[in-house]
């Protein structure tokens, strides 16, 4: 736990929030200002603090992340969704604890 990580936090139970999903080692829940009808991060319970900071151990910790979205979006009944992860300040990342976005229920635009 790092104690100034408003997500280690939330693990800890000292801040709340609307859980979509617990285990041992991932906890997911809605996102605070929704940027599509279902919006839900996804973290690890350790703090790692960017997607640059997992090793080749946490190959499995990185697979049950992913492996969570995808049960969010089943959960959800989601045809269609887009999961994405931003990397570093550069990258758009704001809270330095590392997190899958789940977006989903309504039409993703082209990234193209
Ligand atoms: P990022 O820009 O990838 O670091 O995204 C951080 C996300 O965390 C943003 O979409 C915020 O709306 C969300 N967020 C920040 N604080 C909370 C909170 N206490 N509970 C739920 N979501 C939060």
């Amino acid at each position: 736990m790092t104690t100034d990580c408003i997500f280690c936090k939330i693990v800890a139970g000292e801040l709340g929030c609307d859980k979509l999903y617990e285990d041992d080692s991932v906890l997911a829940f809605r996102d605070i200002s929704p940027k599509a009808p279902v919006h839900g991060l996804v973290i690890p319970k350790r703090h790692v603090a960017t997607l640059d900071d997992f090793t080749d151990d946490d190959a499995e910790l990185l697979g049950r992340l992913m492996r969570t979205a995808t049960a969010i979006a089943a959960d959800h009944n989601l045809e269609g969704y887009r999961i994405a992860m931003n990397v570093n300040a550069l990258g758009g990342q704001v809270v330095f604890h590392a997190h899958l976005h789940i977006l989903g229920g309504r039409q993703m635009r082209h990234m193209g």
